[in-house]
Protein backbone atom coordinates (compact mmCIF):
# COMPACT_ATOMS: atom_id res chain seq x y z
CA UNK A 1 0.00 0.00 0.00
CA UNK A 2 1.62 3.48 -1.02
CA UNK A 3 2.61 5.70 2.01
CA UNK A 4 3.76 8.94 2.35
CA UNK A 5 7.02 8.64 0.24
CA UNK A 6 5.37 6.92 -2.77
CA UNK A 7 2.15 9.34 -2.82
CA UNK A 8 4.81 12.39 -3.06
CA UNK A 9 6.50 10.25 -5.73
CA UNK A 10 3.22 10.15 -7.73
CA UNK A 11 2.22 14.05 -6.54
CA UNK A 12 5.70 15.03 -7.93
CA UNK A 13 5.32 13.58 -11.03
CA UNK A 14 1.68 14.56 -11.67
CA UNK A 15 3.21 18.32 -11.00
CA UNK A 16 5.49 17.91 -13.76
CA UNK A 17 3.16 16.46 -16.40
CA UNK A 18 -0.22 17.56 -16.04
CA UNK A 19 0.14 20.90 -14.25
CA UNK A 20 -1.37 23.41 -16.18
CA UNK A 21 -3.68 20.57 -18.19
CA UNK A 22 -7.26 21.06 -19.07
CA UNK A 23 -9.68 18.40 -18.31
CA UNK A 24 -12.21 18.49 -21.44
CA UNK A 25 -14.07 15.48 -20.03
CA UNK A 26 -13.94 12.19 -17.55
CA UNK A 27 -15.25 8.72 -18.00
CA UNK A 28 -16.28 7.04 -14.74
CA UNK A 29 -15.96 3.17 -15.49
CA UNK A 30 -16.42 2.41 -12.04
CA UNK A 31 -19.02 4.37 -10.05
CA UNK A 32 -17.93 3.60 -6.41
CA UNK A 33 -14.42 4.80 -7.29
CA UNK A 34 -16.26 8.22 -6.98
CA UNK A 35 -16.78 9.43 -3.24
CA UNK A 36 -17.60 12.58 -4.03
CA UNK A 37 -20.28 14.30 -5.59
CA UNK A 38 -22.67 11.54 -6.62
CA UNK A 39 -23.51 10.39 -8.88
CA UNK A 40 -20.85 9.52 -11.22
CA UNK A 41 -22.25 11.76 -13.97
CA UNK A 42 -22.35 14.75 -11.51
CA UNK A 43 -18.47 14.62 -10.99
CA UNK A 44 -18.21 14.35 -14.71
CA UNK A 45 -19.94 17.32 -15.30
CA UNK A 46 -18.27 19.41 -12.58
CA UNK A 47 -15.09 18.35 -13.46
CA UNK A 48 -15.16 19.04 -17.15
CA UNK A 49 -13.52 22.06 -18.52
CA UNK A 50 -11.38 22.63 -15.28
CA UNK A 51 -7.57 23.46 -15.68
CA UNK A 52 -5.51 21.70 -13.38
CA UNK A 53 -3.25 24.37 -11.19
CA UNK A 54 -0.97 22.14 -9.50
CA UNK A 55 -0.60 18.66 -7.85
CA UNK A 56 0.32 18.25 -3.98
CA UNK A 57 -0.11 15.65 -1.49
CA UNK A 58 -2.12 15.83 2.23
CA UNK A 59 -1.60 12.06 3.92
CA UNK A 60 -1.69 9.40 1.36
CA UNK A 61 -3.63 11.48 -1.26
CA UNK A 62 -2.87 13.39 -4.04
CA UNK A 63 -4.59 16.57 -4.16
CA UNK A 64 -5.04 17.52 -7.72
CA UNK A 65 -5.62 21.56 -7.37
CA UNK A 66 -8.04 23.21 -10.38
CA UNK A 67 -7.03 26.90 -11.06
CA UNK A 68 -11.14 27.60 -9.50
CA UNK A 69 -9.91 26.42 -6.27
CA UNK A 70 -11.64 23.12 -5.76
CA UNK A 71 -9.72 20.65 -5.38
CA UNK A 72 -9.66 16.59 -6.03
CA UNK A 73 -8.61 14.15 -3.93
CA UNK A 74 -7.05 10.77 -4.94
CA UNK A 75 -6.64 7.56 -2.48
CA UNK A 76 -4.63 5.30 -4.33
CA UNK A 77 -5.29 2.71 -1.38
CA UNK A 78 -4.58 -0.99 -1.97
CA UNK A 79 -3.32 -0.82 -6.00
CA UNK A 80 -4.33 2.78 -7.15
CA UNK A 81 -2.18 4.40 -9.62
CA UNK A 82 -2.53 7.57 -11.38
CA UNK A 83 -0.99 7.21 -15.27
CA UNK A 84 -0.30 9.59 -17.69
CA UNK A 85 -0.82 8.13 -21.09
CA UNK A 86 -0.09 10.02 -24.60
CA UNK A 87 -2.53 10.02 -27.31
CA UNK A 88 -2.32 6.53 -28.73
CA UNK A 89 -1.55 4.32 -25.74
CA UNK A 90 -3.33 0.97 -25.91
CA UNK A 91 -6.48 1.20 -23.58
CA UNK A 92 -6.17 -0.22 -20.05
CA UNK A 93 -8.93 -2.63 -18.92
CA UNK A 94 -8.31 -1.81 -15.13
CA UNK A 95 -8.51 2.03 -15.34
CA UNK A 96 -11.43 3.34 -13.35
CA UNK A 97 -11.37 6.62 -14.30
CA UNK A 98 -9.93 8.02 -17.63
CA UNK A 99 -9.61 12.13 -17.39
CA UNK A 100 -9.27 12.98 -21.38
CA UNK A 101 -6.70 16.34 -21.38
CA UNK A 102 -7.27 18.85 -23.99
CA UNK A 103 -3.73 18.40 -25.81
CA UNK A 104 -4.56 14.73 -26.44
CA UNK A 105 -3.45 12.86 -22.98
CA UNK A 106 -5.22 11.20 -20.89
CA UNK A 107 -4.92 11.12 -17.22
CA UNK A 108 -6.06 7.54 -15.74
CA UNK A 109 -6.50 6.62 -12.21
CA UNK A 110 -6.19 2.79 -12.46
CA UNK A 111 -6.69 0.61 -9.92
CA UNK A 112 -6.87 -3.66 -9.93
CA UNK A 113 -8.63 -3.90 -6.53
CA UNK A 114 -11.19 -1.18 -6.55
CA UNK A 115 -9.99 0.11 -3.31
CA UNK A 116 -9.31 3.58 -4.18
CA UNK A 117 -11.81 6.82 -4.28
CA UNK A 118 -11.58 10.23 -6.22
CA UNK A 119 -13.68 12.92 -4.56
CA UNK A 120 -13.92 16.76 -5.85
CA UNK A 121 -14.26 19.56 -3.35
CA UNK A 122 -14.65 22.76 -2.58
CA UNK A 123 -11.16 24.35 -1.69
CA UNK A 124 -9.78 25.72 1.57
CA UNK A 125 -9.49 24.81 5.41
CA UNK A 126 -6.65 22.31 4.67
CA UNK A 127 -4.08 24.85 6.58
CA UNK A 128 -6.50 24.45 9.38
CA UNK A 129 -5.38 22.89 12.57
CA UNK A 130 -6.32 19.57 12.75
CA UNK A 131 -9.63 19.43 14.92
CA UNK A 132 -8.86 17.83 18.29
CA UNK A 133 -9.61 14.22 19.20
CA UNK A 134 -12.79 15.12 21.12
CA UNK A 135 -13.89 17.79 18.51
CA UNK A 136 -14.77 15.52 15.89
CA UNK A 137 -16.45 16.49 12.64
CA UNK A 138 -20.29 15.67 13.00
CA UNK A 139 -20.76 12.31 11.51
CA UNK A 140 -24.37 14.08 9.96
CA UNK A 141 -21.86 16.56 8.00
CA UNK A 142 -21.30 16.10 4.36
CA UNK A 143 -17.81 16.45 4.09
CA UNK A 144 -17.70 19.69 1.41
CA UNK A 145 -14.74 21.96 1.28
CA UNK A 146 -10.95 19.66 0.84
CA UNK A 147 -10.43 20.72 4.36
CA UNK A 148 -13.29 18.61 5.77
CA UNK A 149 -11.82 15.19 4.25
CA UNK A 150 -8.77 15.82 6.28
CA UNK A 151 -10.23 16.79 9.15
CA UNK A 152 -9.26 13.22 11.56
CA UNK A 153 -5.74 13.59 9.69
CA UNK A 154 -2.99 14.08 12.29
CA UNK A 155 0.19 16.23 11.51
CA UNK A 156 2.26 15.99 8.05
CA UNK A 157 5.50 14.46 9.69
CA UNK A 158 7.54 16.38 7.08
CA UNK A 159 5.99 19.85 8.07
CA UNK A 160 8.27 22.05 9.45
CA UNK A 161 5.78 22.56 12.50
CA UNK A 162 6.56 18.70 13.30
CA UNK A 163 8.88 19.46 15.72
CA UNK A 164 10.29 16.92 18.30
CA UNK A 165 8.57 19.13 20.71
CA UNK A 166 5.43 18.42 19.03
CA UNK A 167 6.14 14.88 18.73
CA UNK A 168 6.30 14.28 22.46
CA UNK A 169 3.41 16.41 23.41
CA UNK A 170 1.24 13.90 21.27
CA UNK A 171 2.95 10.71 22.71
CA UNK A 172 1.87 12.17 26.36
CA UNK A 173 -0.14 10.04 27.66
CA UNK A 174 -0.71 7.83 25.11
CA UNK A 175 -0.19 3.99 26.74
CA UNK A 176 -0.58 2.67 22.93
CA UNK A 177 2.35 0.90 21.56
CA UNK A 178 4.54 2.89 19.30
CA UNK A 179 4.17 0.64 16.30
CA UNK A 180 0.10 0.73 17.03
CA UNK A 181 0.59 4.46 17.03
CA UNK A 182 2.32 5.19 14.23
CA UNK A 183 -0.47 3.11 11.88
CA UNK A 184 -2.58 5.79 13.57
CA UNK A 185 -3.57 8.20 11.17
CA UNK A 186 -5.24 10.99 13.12
CA UNK A 187 -1.80 10.43 15.05
CA UNK A 188 0.21 11.28 12.52
CA UNK A 189 -0.03 11.35 8.35
CA UNK A 190 1.11 9.22 5.72
CA UNK A 191 3.13 6.27 7.83
CA UNK A 192 2.41 2.70 7.24
CA UNK A 193 3.73 -0.55 7.65
CA UNK A 194 6.93 0.06 5.72
CA UNK A 195 7.92 3.78 7.12
CA UNK A 196 6.64 2.51 10.94
CA UNK A 197 9.42 -0.52 11.01
CA UNK A 198 11.92 1.75 9.72
CA UNK A 199 11.69 4.34 11.74
CA UNK A 200 11.56 1.97 14.89
CA UNK A 201 14.50 0.28 14.03
CA UNK A 202 16.06 3.73 12.87
CA UNK A 203 15.24 4.72 16.39
CA UNK A 204 16.32 2.08 18.03
CA UNK A 205 12.54 1.38 19.49
CA UNK A 206 11.28 -1.86 20.18
CA UNK A 207 7.84 -1.92 18.30
CA UNK A 208 5.99 -2.62 21.51
CA UNK A 209 7.08 0.32 23.64
CA UNK A 210 4.79 2.16 25.08
CA UNK A 211 4.47 5.67 23.46
CA UNK A 212 4.70 7.45 27.09
CA UNK A 213 7.55 5.15 28.07
CA UNK A 214 9.85 7.60 25.87
CA UNK A 215 12.66 9.38 27.55
CA UNK A 216 13.05 12.68 25.61
CA UNK A 217 16.20 11.85 24.01
CA UNK A 218 13.80 8.58 22.48
CA UNK A 219 11.64 10.90 21.51
CA UNK A 220 14.06 13.16 19.38
CA UNK A 221 15.51 9.75 18.19
CA UNK A 222 11.58 8.77 16.70
CA UNK A 223 11.48 12.18 15.42
CA UNK A 224 14.63 12.39 13.60
CA UNK A 225 14.48 8.73 12.62
CA UNK A 226 10.21 9.33 10.86
CA UNK A 227 11.48 12.23 9.27
CA UNK A 228 14.77 10.56 7.56
CA UNK A 229 13.37 7.63 6.43
CA UNK A 230 10.43 9.36 5.10
CA UNK A 231 12.98 11.66 3.36
CA UNK A 232 14.95 8.63 1.90
CA UNK A 233 11.80 7.09 0.62
CA UNK A 234 10.85 10.55 -1.62
CA UNK A 235 14.75 10.36 -2.39
CA UNK A 236 14.24 7.10 -3.98
CA UNK A 237 10.93 7.58 -5.44
CA UNK A 238 9.48 5.17 -2.90
CA UNK A 239 9.18 1.36 -2.07
CA UNK A 240 7.35 -0.51 -4.43
CA UNK A 241 6.62 -4.15 -3.77
CA UNK A 242 3.14 -4.88 -5.36
CA UNK A 243 0.89 -2.82 -8.25
CA UNK A 244 2.66 1.04 -6.97
CA UNK A 245 4.58 2.38 -9.84
CA UNK A 246 5.47 6.11 -9.85
CA UNK A 247 3.30 8.21 -12.33
CA UNK A 248 5.27 7.70 -15.14
CA UNK A 249 5.57 3.96 -15.04
CA UNK A 250 8.99 3.55 -13.39
CA UNK A 251 8.81 1.63 -9.78
CA UNK A 252 10.28 3.27 -6.63
CA UNK A 253 14.14 1.64 -5.72
CA UNK A 254 13.36 2.40 -2.14
CA UNK A 255 13.03 -1.40 -1.48
CA UNK A 256 16.52 -1.93 -1.65
CA UNK A 257 17.13 0.46 1.12
CA UNK A 258 14.81 -1.01 3.49
CA UNK A 259 16.54 -2.39 6.99
CA UNK A 260 14.06 -4.24 8.22
CA UNK A 261 10.84 -4.22 6.02
CA UNK A 262 10.82 -7.56 4.89
CA UNK A 263 13.92 -8.54 6.01
CA UNK A 264 13.36 -11.40 8.56
CA UNK A 265 16.10 -14.42 8.99
CA UNK A 266 18.49 -11.54 7.04
CA UNK A 267 21.23 -9.86 9.53
CA UNK A 268 21.01 -6.43 10.68
CA UNK A 269 22.97 -3.89 8.89
CA UNK A 270 23.97 -2.59 12.30
CA UNK A 271 24.83 -5.56 14.74
CA UNK A 272 24.34 -8.33 12.63
CA UNK A 273 22.05 -9.95 14.75
CA UNK A 274 18.81 -11.92 12.84
CA UNK A 275 15.84 -9.54 11.95
CA UNK A 276 12.74 -10.91 13.28
CA UNK A 277 9.20 -10.39 12.57
CA UNK A 278 6.07 -10.50 14.97
CA UNK A 279 2.48 -9.42 14.66
CA UNK A 280 1.33 -6.32 15.92
CA UNK A 281 -2.44 -5.41 15.69
CA UNK A 282 -2.49 -8.18 12.20
CA UNK A 283 0.61 -6.38 11.09
CA UNK A 284 3.59 -7.80 10.22
CA UNK A 285 6.24 -5.70 12.18
CA UNK A 286 10.05 -6.26 11.15
CA UNK A 287 12.49 -5.40 14.25
CA UNK A 288 16.17 -6.34 15.08
CA UNK A 289 16.01 -7.90 18.86
CA UNK A 290 19.41 -6.29 19.87
CA UNK A 291 19.29 -2.49 18.36
CA UNK A 292 15.52 -2.55 19.66
CA UNK A 293 15.51 -4.45 23.19
CA UNK A 294 11.85 -5.43 24.37
CA UNK A 295 10.10 -3.63 27.43
CA UNK A 296 10.58 -5.33 30.29
CA UNK A 297 7.63 -7.68 30.37
CA UNK A 298 7.28 -8.56 26.63
CA UNK A 299 8.61 -11.60 25.31
CA UNK A 300 11.81 -11.06 23.95
CA UNK A 301 11.55 -13.88 20.82
ZN1 LIG B 1 20.61 -4.73 15.13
Amino acid sequence: MPELPEVETVARDLQRWVAGAEITDAEVRWARTIRHPEPPEQFVAQVRGARIRRVGRRAKSVLIELADGRVMTVALRMTGALIVAPPGTPDDPYARVVFSLADGRQLRYRDVRKFGRIGLWEGGGLRARPARRKRRLRETRTPYRVGDVFGRHGPEPLASTFSAARLAERLRGRSARLKTLLLDQSFIAGVGNIYADEALWRARLHPLRRADSLTPDEVRRLHRAIRWVLRQGIRNRGSSFADYVGADGEPGANAERLAVYRRTGEPCYRCGRIIQRMVIGQRSTHFCPRCQPAPQGEADG
